[in-house]
Protein backbone atom coordinates (compact mmCIF):
# COMPACT_ATOMS: atom_id res chain seq x y z
CA UNK A 1 0.00 0.00 0.00
CA UNK A 2 0.94 4.05 -0.35
CA UNK A 3 -0.28 7.05 0.58
CA UNK A 4 0.00 10.06 -1.58
CA UNK A 5 2.93 11.98 1.20
CA UNK A 6 5.10 8.70 0.57
CA UNK A 7 8.38 10.12 -0.44
CA UNK A 8 11.28 8.45 -2.15
CA UNK A 9 14.20 7.19 -0.89
CA UNK A 10 18.01 7.74 -2.56
CA UNK A 11 19.88 5.38 -0.89
CA UNK A 12 18.55 2.18 -2.63
CA UNK A 13 20.58 -1.02 -1.92
CA UNK A 14 18.22 -3.61 -3.67
CA UNK A 15 15.16 -2.88 -5.59
CA UNK A 16 12.90 -6.09 -6.86
CA UNK A 17 10.54 -5.53 -10.01
CA UNK A 18 7.10 -4.68 -8.78
CA UNK A 19 4.06 -6.51 -10.42
CA UNK A 20 1.29 -4.10 -11.58
CA UNK A 21 -2.18 -4.93 -13.22
CA UNK A 22 -0.24 -4.04 -16.76
CA UNK A 23 2.78 -6.57 -16.26
CA UNK A 24 0.75 -9.15 -14.40
CA UNK A 25 1.20 -11.92 -17.45
CA UNK A 26 0.52 -14.94 -15.29
CA UNK A 27 -2.34 -13.68 -13.41
CA UNK A 28 -0.04 -13.57 -9.60
CA UNK A 29 -1.77 -10.40 -8.45
CA UNK A 30 -5.15 -12.57 -9.00
CA UNK A 31 -3.96 -15.75 -7.26
CA UNK A 32 -4.61 -17.49 -3.61
CA UNK A 33 -0.90 -17.35 -2.66
CA UNK A 34 0.59 -20.31 -0.96
CA UNK A 35 1.53 -20.80 2.82
CA UNK A 36 5.30 -20.60 3.50
CA UNK A 37 6.51 -23.56 5.10
CA UNK A 38 9.35 -22.45 6.64
CA UNK A 39 9.89 -18.63 7.45
CA UNK A 40 13.49 -19.33 9.10
CA UNK A 41 14.54 -20.47 5.79
CA UNK A 42 17.85 -18.90 3.96
CA UNK A 43 15.90 -18.20 1.38
CA UNK A 44 13.30 -16.38 3.53
CA UNK A 45 16.14 -14.71 5.77
CA UNK A 46 17.45 -13.36 2.09
CA UNK A 47 14.53 -12.03 0.60
CA UNK A 48 12.67 -10.28 3.65
CA UNK A 49 15.96 -7.46 3.67
CA UNK A 50 14.99 -6.73 -0.12
CA UNK A 51 11.51 -6.71 0.65
CA UNK A 52 11.75 -4.14 2.92
CA UNK A 53 14.35 -2.30 0.53
CA UNK A 54 11.85 -1.89 -2.50
CA UNK A 55 8.89 -1.06 0.20
CA UNK A 56 11.01 2.01 1.07
CA UNK A 57 10.98 3.07 -1.95
CA UNK A 58 7.80 4.31 -1.97
CA UNK A 59 5.41 2.55 0.41
CA UNK A 60 4.12 1.87 3.67
CA UNK A 61 3.48 -2.56 2.77
CA UNK A 62 4.58 -4.74 0.16
CA UNK A 63 3.38 -8.35 -0.09
CA UNK A 64 5.24 -11.11 -1.87
CA UNK A 65 2.66 -11.36 -4.85
CA UNK A 66 3.70 -8.00 -5.83
CA UNK A 67 7.10 -8.77 -6.15
CA UNK A 68 6.22 -11.93 -7.96
CA UNK A 69 6.41 -14.23 -5.71
CA UNK A 70 3.21 -16.30 -4.64
CA UNK A 71 3.98 -16.63 -1.11
CA UNK A 72 2.30 -15.72 2.13
CA UNK A 73 4.41 -12.97 3.21
CA UNK A 74 4.00 -9.53 3.51
CA UNK A 75 5.90 -6.25 5.37
CA UNK A 76 4.92 -3.62 6.71
CA UNK A 77 6.30 -0.01 7.84
CA UNK A 78 3.95 1.92 9.81
CA UNK A 79 5.04 4.59 12.20
CA UNK A 80 8.96 4.07 11.60
CA UNK A 81 8.29 0.04 12.94
CA UNK A 82 8.97 -2.11 10.73
CA UNK A 83 7.07 -5.66 10.51
CA UNK A 84 7.21 -8.98 8.79
CA UNK A 85 4.80 -11.49 8.58
CA UNK A 86 4.31 -14.74 7.40
CA UNK A 87 1.26 -16.95 6.99
CA UNK A 88 -1.23 -14.31 8.99
CA UNK A 89 -5.11 -15.22 8.96
CA UNK A 90 -7.57 -12.43 9.89
CA UNK A 91 -9.66 -13.65 12.67
CA UNK A 92 -11.57 -10.77 13.99
CA UNK A 93 -13.03 -7.35 12.62
CA UNK A 94 -14.13 -4.72 14.15
CA UNK A 95 -17.87 -3.71 13.60
CA UNK A 96 -16.66 -0.24 13.38
CA UNK A 97 -15.65 0.91 9.44
CA UNK A 98 -13.61 3.48 8.47
CA UNK A 99 -13.17 4.81 5.50
CA UNK A 100 -9.59 6.40 3.97
CA UNK A 101 -7.75 6.75 0.43
CA UNK A 102 -5.66 4.14 -0.17
CA UNK A 103 -2.96 3.58 -3.59
CA UNK A 104 -0.84 0.53 -4.39
CA UNK A 105 2.53 -0.39 -5.88
CA UNK A 106 0.45 -2.34 -8.38
CA UNK A 107 -1.74 0.11 -9.30
CA UNK A 108 0.51 3.58 -10.24
CA UNK A 109 -1.32 6.31 -10.24
CA UNK A 110 -4.52 5.07 -8.89
CA UNK A 111 -5.84 6.52 -5.68
CA UNK A 112 -9.37 5.07 -4.06
CA UNK A 113 -11.82 5.52 -1.12
CA UNK A 114 -11.68 2.16 0.68
CA UNK A 115 -14.13 1.60 3.19
CA UNK A 116 -12.36 -1.02 5.60
CA UNK A 117 -12.92 -2.34 9.11
CA UNK A 118 -11.48 -0.04 11.96
CA UNK A 119 -9.22 -2.66 13.73
CA UNK A 120 -8.33 -6.03 13.59
CA UNK A 121 -6.66 -8.93 15.18
CA UNK A 122 -4.23 -11.23 13.22
CA UNK A 123 -2.64 -14.14 13.24
CA UNK A 124 0.94 -15.21 11.67
CA UNK A 125 4.13 -16.08 12.17
CA UNK A 126 6.97 -13.85 12.89
CA UNK A 127 10.77 -13.86 11.64
CA UNK A 128 11.79 -16.62 13.94
CA UNK A 129 9.45 -19.09 12.91
CA UNK A 130 7.15 -18.00 16.27
CA UNK A 131 3.53 -17.80 16.03
CA UNK A 132 1.91 -14.39 17.29
CA UNK A 133 -1.29 -12.19 17.51
CA UNK A 134 -1.29 -8.60 16.66
CA UNK A 135 -4.41 -6.50 17.76
CA UNK A 136 -4.15 -3.08 15.62
CA UNK A 137 -6.72 -0.19 14.92
CA UNK A 138 -6.45 2.34 12.61
CA UNK A 139 -4.02 3.37 9.92
CA UNK A 140 -1.95 0.23 10.74
CA UNK A 141 -5.08 -2.01 10.83
CA UNK A 142 -5.93 -0.61 7.20
CA UNK A 143 -2.20 -1.05 5.98
CA UNK A 144 -2.45 -5.06 7.23
CA UNK A 145 -5.79 -5.42 5.41
CA UNK A 146 -4.27 -4.12 2.42
CA UNK A 147 -1.59 -6.35 2.06
CA UNK A 148 -3.63 -9.60 3.77
CA UNK A 149 -6.01 -8.81 0.37
CA UNK A 150 -2.63 -9.13 -1.70
CA UNK A 151 -2.41 -12.47 -0.48
CA UNK A 152 -5.66 -13.36 -1.26
CA UNK A 153 -5.60 -11.96 -5.24
CA UNK A 154 -7.76 -9.08 -4.14
CA UNK A 155 -6.74 -5.41 -4.91
CA UNK A 156 -7.91 -2.40 -3.42
CA UNK A 157 -9.67 -1.55 -6.34
CA UNK A 158 -12.03 -3.99 -6.08
CA UNK A 159 -13.17 -3.03 -2.29
CA UNK A 160 -13.21 0.92 -3.33
CA UNK A 161 -15.76 3.03 -4.24
CA UNK A 162 -16.69 3.44 -7.69
CA UNK A 163 -15.77 7.13 -7.86
CA UNK A 164 -12.55 7.51 -8.65
CA UNK A 165 -9.95 10.29 -6.64
CA UNK A 166 -7.33 9.61 -9.36
CA UNK A 167 -5.91 13.10 -10.05
CA UNK A 168 -6.11 12.51 -14.13
CA UNK A 169 -9.57 11.62 -14.12
CA UNK A 170 -10.72 14.16 -11.71
CA UNK A 171 -8.43 16.85 -14.34
CA UNK A 172 -10.17 15.21 -16.99
CA UNK A 173 -13.84 16.00 -16.25
CA UNK A 174 -13.10 19.29 -15.46
CA UNK A 175 -13.93 21.74 -18.15
ZN1 LIG B 1 -1.11 -3.01 -2.69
Amino acid sequence: MVIRSGSAHDNLKVMLDILTVSNDSEGILRRRAAKVDDPTSDEMRALIPEMIETMREDGVGLAAPQIGRSIRLFVVEVDGRVSVYFNPVIVRYSEERSVTEEGCLSVPGVWKNVSRPEGIRMEYTDINGKRSTIDAGGFLARVLQHEYDHLEGILFTDRADTEPVDDTLKNAYVI
